[in-house]
């Protein structure tokens, strides 16, 4: 990519402001993160030396509450792609009208090269790091790539430590041990499931079993592969960071995960083989094209070569925005980030309400209230753009930019006060 993400990510903005009703203040209010923090993690190594970390936590926004957002463990993790993710959670919150503004953290590390116990540390450094930034009322952090629910549980438990009472709510993706929701860890699945049931043959082209390729077998990506695979969906291809397994008759979901799960990669799969490039994955011919990875996977270099009919943007950010000029040219359709991925920061909302209230949610509660908001907050977006006439990611933009412009001119901006009207 060229340029920052972030500057990536304010262009999709610019695409969706000459449409909003949004006031200059709040757009100015929008153009900058609330607070961002950096800080540095000693961790004890399991051989006796020391090594110091990078994290992040950043606030966006806290206007409709308090910010809300993941942490990521990554190489890849600096303060652009931490503002950036922050950025782009604070317009996920408004999409889906969680009572929530957008947050964001992460560390700079490659987990896989940490043991057990050293990640335990490093989950517990980060939280002493951040303690006074977080808080249930203030930011409350959930699970992001190469994060889950044991290191949601450690930080949990180390925040209660520091605040000598136990405080669930701080914190979502929780163990269901300690205060967790059942269905959170299938919750961006699920979601990603309905958005594309309510889309429905808008997306396929009405193909009687449509073919799926996924970029991702992480949480989310594997999920959804067997959820779509149990839907009458041909999965042809996925991926991992070690290799692209495909097979035009359609994969072996069950198989492939036991496989990960077993051995760690998708290398040497048990169905289908390998891809010479893992690139090829992106640019075979499917109804759809699922990047549920890392941001940037589809940029200004291979957009052209899509041969997807829909792309649905599991991860954050995986089409970059000169991408979507190519995209949209060429007729593809993309079901935007803040919508198709927002299951998960839906049900960690629930998370908290249950935590708040001293409650126990059951798993078919938290399934049927994420389907019904999933569903009408996609049947306002498809409304949205047929109505504007955009694409669905400029009227997701609209929608959230307008829900953010309300609440802020709710606290009275310029015209309230040139006016003195009460
Ligand atoms: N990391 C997830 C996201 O990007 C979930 C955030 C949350 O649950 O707060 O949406």
């Amino acid at each position: 990519m060229s340029d920052s993400l972030l500057a990536d990510a304010g262009r999709r903005l610019d695409a969706a402001r000459p449409e909003a009703r949004i006031s200059e203040e709040a757009l100015a209010r929008l153009s900058q993160p609330r607070s961002s923090l950096k800080v540095s993690i000693p961790v004890r190594m399991d051989n006796g030396t020391l090594k110091v970390f990078p994290g992040y936590r950043v606030r966006h926004n806290s206007t409709r509450g308090p910010a809300k957002g993941g942490i990521r463990f990554h190489p890849r993790v600096d303060m652009d792609e931490t503002i950036t993710l922050a950025y782009w959670m604070t317009f996920k919150t408004a999409i889906m009208d969680l009572p929530f503004g957008g947050g964001k953290g992460g560390v700079t590390v490659d987990p896989k090269t940490l043991s057990m116990a050293e990640l335990e540390r490093l989950s517990r450094g980060y939280v002493a790091a951040v303690a006074d930034a977080i808080g249930p009322d203030t930011d409350i952090p959930a699970p992001d790539v190469a994060t889950n629910e044991l290191v949601m549980g450690w930080m949990a438990d180390e925040y209660a430590k520091i605040h000598r009472r136990s405080v669930p709510a701080v914190i979502t993706g929780k163990p269901l041990a300690l205060g967790g929701i059942p269905g959170r860890s299938s919750a961006t699945s699920d979601g990603a499931l309905h958005v594309i049931r309510e889309l429905g043959a808008t997306l396929t082209g009405g193909a009687e079993e449509p073919r799926v390729a996924i970029q991702g077998f992480g949480n989310a990506g594997a999920q959804l592969a067997q959820s779509l695979a149990d839907d009458n969906y041909r999965v042809v291809a996925v991926s991992d960071s070690s290799a692209a397994v495909h097979d035009p008759e359609g994969l072996d979901i069950t198989a492939l995960r036991k496989h990960k799960s077993e051995t760690g990669s998708l290398a040497d799969p048990p169905s289908g083989s390998e891809l010479d490039d893992p690139e090829e994955l992106l640019i075979l011919e499917v109804e759809l094209l699922v990047p549920a990875a890392l941001e940037g996977a589809i940029h200004e270099g291979n957009a052209d070569r899509i041969q997807a009919r829909t792309i649905v943007e599991v991860a954050n950010g995986p089409v970059t925005s000169a991408a979507d000029e190519i995209l949209d040219e060429a007729g593809v359709k993309v079901v935007p980030d803040i919508l198709a991925n927002a299951g998960g920061v839906t049900v960690s909302w629930y998370e908290w309400v249950q935590n708040r209230q001293g409650d126990r949610w059951t798993e078919a509660t938290v399934r049927s209230r994420l389907r019904e908001r999933m569903v009408n907050q996609t049947q306002q977006v498809r409304a949205l753009s047929r109505e504007r006439e955009v694409p669905l990611r400029t009227a997701a933009w609209i929608l959230a930019l307008e829900r953010l412009g309300e609440a802020m001119d709710a606290t009275g901006n310029e015209r309230t006060f040139r006016s003195g009207s009460s």
